[in-house]
């Protein structure tokens, strides 16, 4: 049905994949540890995220972790939360979220 079965773009996956360019198991393990495998993509690049900062442009490939540095850090530099969600590309109810996150992680109310 579909025009090309795309590969999973987790490093050395030979699956086929299925949602946001990622087989099963992996989309899995994405989502619920924002990386692939235990390795390098359950860390963020402090790189990737300067980068992305300080371009406000996403880099490809990125973690659910880093997305989420990369919003915060935006958000810390006085960018609104449409700006931070467009930027991220993700709504702005889950910028929301991180910045409530680290609200409560810093223990102010
Ligand atoms: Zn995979």
């Amino acid at each position: 049905m579909s025009a090309s079965a795309a590969q999973c773009r987790a490093p050395g996956c030979q699956r086929e994949a299925r949602r946001n360019r990622m087989c099963w198991p992996h989309r899995y393990r994405w989502v619920r540890y924002g990386a692939y495998e235990g390795g390098e993509w359950s860390t963020a690049d402090e790189f990737d995220i300067a980068l992305a900062v300080e371009c406000r442009r996403m880099p490809d490939g990125v973690t659910r972790l880093e997305r989420k540095r990369i919003g915060l850090q935006l958000s810390e530099r006085g960018l609104s939360l449409a700006e931070v969600a467009r930027i991220t590309r993700v709504t702005p109810r889950t910028v929301c979220r991180w910045r409530s996150a680290r609200r409560r992680a810093r223990g102010v109310s």
